[in-house]
């Protein structure tokens, strides 16, 4: 059952950020507003590679072209 919904996920819904990046935006966000600098904004965009909507912090790909070296959404996950 389990499963079945992660694979319904992956196939039908918006690619999500992984929550350690979005942890990583809200500390960065912290900081940008002590240094009264506009806050990241999270939006929905659709990949330029592959066309899929993601939840994006400004990378313009769903991280589709970078994942053989480890990115996801331009970003390191571990
Ligand atoms: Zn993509």
């Amino acid at each position: 059952m389990e499963i079945k919904k992660i694979e319904e996920f992956r196939n039908n819904k918006i690619k999500r950020l992984p929550p350690s990046v979005i942890k990583d935006i809200e500390l960065k966000n912290q900081a940008r507003r002590l240094a009264n600098l506009a806050p990241i904004k999270i939006k929905v965009r659709m990949c330029i590679a592959c066309n899929q909507p993601f939840e994006s912090a400004g990378n313009r790909t769903c991280g589709c072209n970078t994942r053989s070296t480890g990115y996801i959404a331009g970003r390191e996950i571990i």
